[in-house]
């Protein structure tokens, strides 16, 4: 669509070398709102023309940035931070309008999160150190230099916009390299409002570029270019081998967090309530999309029928409706498209040999009748092999069966291509270490559930991805490594 047919509430930008931009060829994307299922707002189509004039923004601000203490790169890290969380308010609003999310999950968890990564990594940047080795006996030292990369490439995806975006951005500029940042096109406002508050924070000119558009063209662009170092990526598990597939021949350095099909393994002699409780947000919260949620529910027999009827009566009581209301429990899903993908599974289901428990319907909600909603729906399965089990569904819906003893348990946890995360509810010391070593995952929460420490590795095993975000990790990534040998 050409710039001049843009509504008044468009507006939004790339944000190049300091500046609000529109895309050079003039084409935008529409922009949903999914609680209405209607288009608010239209977002730049931006071209490989447009990337290169963020790399060549990036490249000129880099020996500056690059070169600034850290006490001063802390200090903007932690304005950023501030401003965030001054905005809060307005940032929530504009993240659950884009994404269709409860707007008090937008204001207790991806606001605050967004401005917790930027005040981390201001701190953390500080503490940072690269190592010695003194070569004994031979009059030898070793010091090993932690440098910036250059020009680095964020790509993030929908669900968590601008949790995820600035948990990528924060340490790639804490530790001194310039980044071309593409947010899902699908959510691009809190990214775009993330420009004014860098301004504001006296983010130097170029240190960030943000560039909208499709990943097809935009974010492909910033994979193939020659100058971008390094690719920090978040979203789908095809996605992420499309890039490696790129970026391997030209030895880009590559962090690829990919879907996940966890498991949530519930024996009996855990905290029943605590457990109950947990494993409804687990399994529900951001309308089942976020990665870490727990879509395939393992419960050891002798409490599967307890649990089965406490679960139902408890899913029941959520309250799916407009994400802007106080009340509301489950919000809208992303996007039309992605609400088809999802039910799509629900109605293969019998096929696969599943019951529906609860839920498995679109939901009409007075006021917003066109958004994209859906119950949250309980699948019983008989076997794990089946689709419903395999596949990454990345909505309100989750599988359950039971099983018998801990080998059974373990062996379909593992049983599955990704290896994202897993949770285990226990309260027998022995089965949690047992079970914490032998799990393929790349995160184990024990009797609790998306509790994070940012200072811990993040990321996962097989098709979940490759590397580790996270605290001094994330810093490790974002530098080259130089040793430098001298002998005296
Ligand atoms: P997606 O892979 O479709 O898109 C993610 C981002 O990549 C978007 O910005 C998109 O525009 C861009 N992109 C798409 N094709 C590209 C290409 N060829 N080159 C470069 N960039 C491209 O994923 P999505 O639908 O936005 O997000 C959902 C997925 O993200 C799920 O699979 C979910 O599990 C995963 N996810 C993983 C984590 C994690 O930490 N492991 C966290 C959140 C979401």
């Amino acid at each position: 669509m050409k710039k001049d047919k843009i509504p008044a509430c468009a507006g939004i930008k790339n944000y190049i070398n300091g500046e609000f931009v529109n895309p050079i060829s003039d084409n935008y994307i529409d922009n949903y709102n999914p609680a209405i299922g209607e288009v608010y707002g239209q977002i730049p189509d931006s071209t490989k023309e447009d990337v290169e004039k963020a790399v060549e923004a990036a490249e000129k601000a880099f020996p500056s940035w690059s070169n600034t203490t850290l006490a001063i790169r802390s200090k903007i890290l932690s304005k950023i931070a501030d401003l965030i969380h001054q905005n809060l308010d307005k940032l929530a609003a504009a993240e659950s309008k884009d994404n269709g999310k409860p707007l008090s999950l937008a204001k207790a968890i991806d606001i605050p999160r967004a401005s917790s990564n930027f005040q981390f990594f201001a701190n953390a940047i500080t503490q940072f150190s690269s190592e010695a080795h003194e070569s004994v006996g031979l009059n030898a030292v070793n010091f090993t230099l932690r440098q910036p990369i250059g020009v680095v490439g964020c790509i993030s995806p929908w669900n968590l916009p601008l949790y995820l975006f600035t948990w990528k951005i924060a340490p790639a500029i804490a530790a001194g390299n310039c980044v071309v940042a593409k947010p899902s096109e699908v959510t691009p406002m809190t990214a775009y409002l993330l420009g004014e508050i860098c301004n504001e924070a006296g983010l130097p000119k170029g240190v960030l570029n943000i560039v909208h558009g499709l990943g097809t063209s935009t974010g492909q662009a910033i994979v193939e270019h020659p100058n971008i170092k390094a690719i920090s990526f978040t979203g789908g598990t095809a996605t992420g081998a499309h890039i490696a597939r790129i970026a391997a021949p030209m030895f880009k350095k590559l962090s690829l967090e990919l879907g996940g099909k966890n498991p949530n393994i519930i024996f009996a002699d855990c905290d029943y309530d605590k457990m109950l409780e947990t494993t409804v947000r687990s399994s529900f919260a951001n309308q089942g999309q976020i990665c870490l949620c727990g879509s395939r529910i393992f419960v050891e027999e002798k409490i599967y029928e307890q649990f089965k009827i406490d679960f139902v009566q408890k899913v029941s009581e959520l309250k799916v409706g407009n994400p802007s209301e106080e009340s509301t429990n489950i919000g809208a899903l992303v996007s039309k498209q992605h609400l088809e993908k999802v039910k799509s599974y629900i109605d293969i289901a019998e096929n696969e040999g599943g019951k529906i428990l609860f839920g498995g319907k679109k939901v009409e909600v007075a006021g917003s009748e066109k958004g994209y909603y859906l119950q949250p729906t309980i699948i019983e399965v008989v076997s794990n092999k089946c689709r419903l089990n395999q596949e990454e569904i990345f909505g309100p819906v989750v599988t359950i069966m039971s099983f018998k003893t801990d080998g059974e348990a373990l062996q379909l946890a593992n049983d599955v291509k990704y290896g994202l995360s897993a949770t285990l509810w226990t309260s027998n010391l022995n089965r949690t270490m047992q079970f914490s070593k032998q799990l393929h995952s790349g995160i184990v929460w024990v009797n609790t559930w998306l509790m994070r420490d940012l200072r811990t590795p993040f990321g996962g095993q097989k098709e979940s991805g490759v590397g580790r975000e996270g605290g001094f990790e994330a810093l490790r990534f974002f530098t080259e490594p130089k040793n430098i040998c001298i002998k005296f």
